[in-house]
Order: structure tokens, then sequence, then C-alpha cells
């Protein structure tokens, strides 16, 4: 059985008193016992603190939402993955279409990110996804198999750390999700690349949606065979959504 997994992606939202209130409020609406891993992923400053509510409190895991492609030395503004484990985070996001698009992050930087991050301990959530314009060229598919390239030279023992998340760029902050239809056939898309090298851990690697997922559509994407949770932006700013989407998962 595969766990599910919800994960807020903060994106550059939140000053540290809108965090902590933040992290508050879903503390005080969440239970340990929901059968849902729920990850949040804040901007760097506020890891620690929040880690700090957190650490007395294991309802919710800390993630980042990127980590350096070094691992230490005169890198000015790089955050590296050894320093986000020292503040508390057990996860990193790597691969984010932003991060992909308007930082020029290529596939050879991702993959000593995925290194290095995997390497201090950290559990990775990886993302995949097309643009539309590929979609519409029907290109979808070559272009998530070219993205898994990195995930599909990991070795076992590193593989059992990647989450993968689907999230189609034209549905990211658009208003526009993949429907389940779409999306469920990327994600068993996605499950058949990872089998290719391992049917067992095919079977084993939780894969989110993400994309403009929120509190009325998640429950009908989350009943999807082969999807196993979320990444969720905008709608993981607001607390009473984020807990109906866990709710959802639950
Ligand atoms: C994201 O950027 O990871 C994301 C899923 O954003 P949104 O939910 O806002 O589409």
């Amino acid at each position: 059985m595969r766990p599910k997994i919800v994960a807020a992606n903060w994106k550059l939202n939140k000053t540290l008193n809108e965090g902590l209130d933040l992290v508050q409020f879903l503390l005080s609406k969440t239970n340990e016992h929901d059968n849902v891993i729920k990850i949040l992923c804040p901007t760097f400053p506020l890891l620690y603190p929040i880690h700090q509510i957190l650490d007395k409190n294991k309802k919710f895991y800390l993630g980042a939402q990127n980590c350096s492609a070094f691992e230490r030395g005169a890198y000015t503004g790089e955050v590296s993955a050894a320093i986000l484990k020292s503040v508390g985070c057990d996860y990193v996001i790597i691969g984010h279409s932003e991060r992909r698009k308007i930082f020029n992050e290529t596939e050879d930087i991702l993959k000593e990110k995925l290194h290095i991050a995997l390497k201090e301990n950290l559990k990775v959530i990886y993302c995949v996804g097309e643009e539309l314009n590929q979609r519409q060229e029907k290109l979808h598919f070559n272009v998530v198999k070219n993205q898994l390239e990195n995930i599909l030279s990991l070795n076992e023992d590193q593989l059992i750390n990647v989450i993968i998340a689907y999230e189609p760029v034209w549905a990211i902050g658009t208003g526009i999700n993949a429907t389940p239809k779409q999306a469920q056939e990327m994600h068993q898309f996605i499950r058949e690349t990872i089998a290719t090298k391992s049917t067992e851990m095919a079977n084993n690697i939780p894969i989110l949606y993400g994309g403009s997922c929120n509190a009325s559509n998640a429950s009908q994407l989350f009943a999807q065979k082969d999807i196993d949770g979320g990444l969720i932006g905008s709608a993981s700013l607001k607390g009473d959504e984020f807990i109906q989407i866990i709710y959802a998962a639950s």
C-alpha cells in the first residue's frame, strides 16, 4: 500500500508571522492519525522557526522548495542540502517547472541537486510535466519520459527516497487542472516507465498530482488508481482549503 501524501508549496509567499499563523491553524485542525503524510514547504528563512513548532508535534514534515547543486563553498546566495537537513527539513522539491523555466535549471543541474539531496538523507519530491504546446503536439509522454531519465539513473536505495510530482505546466496557477482522466493516464505512464527499471519500485513510488488542485477537485483526482496525493500551490496558502485537501486524501 502506498501512502497518501499532501505537500504544500508556498512558493514566494508568507512573511514569518503569516507563515507561523498558518502553521498554528493547520496544527489545530489536523490529527496525527489521518494516514496522510503532510509536508509544508515554506521559503528558506521560515524553515527553522517552523521546524521549532513542528518538532514538538509530528503532524507535519518540513520541506524546502529548492537546494543548491553545490555542497558547500563560495556560492553566494545558495543553500545546500546539508544546511536544509540541519534546520529540520526531511524533504526538498527539485525540478519544479518554475525553477526549470525561470531559473534555467537543466537536466544536468537537476541531476546534481537530486544526488546531493539524497546523499544528505533528504527525501526528494521530483517534479515533471509538459508545457501546453507539447501536449497539443502530442509530445507530452515523450517530454515526461525524458524528464524521468535522472530518476531512472538512480539505484534502488536512492529511488526509495523519491516521490514524483506530475505537474503539467499549463495547469500550474492557471485554475485549469488536468482532468482526473488526463492525470491518471500520465501517472500510469510514469509508473510504467519506472517499471522498466523495477516493478517493485514502480509499485511503491508515490506519484503526486500538482496543478490547480483545490478543495473542489482533490477528491476526484486522489481517487484515481495511480494518484497518491497532491503537490499544492495556491490552495495551500489558505488554511481552510488546505485542510479540506488533506481530508480528501485521507
Ligand atoms: C505548484 O506550483 O507546485 C502548484 C501545484 O501550483 P498551483 O497549485 O497553484 O497550481
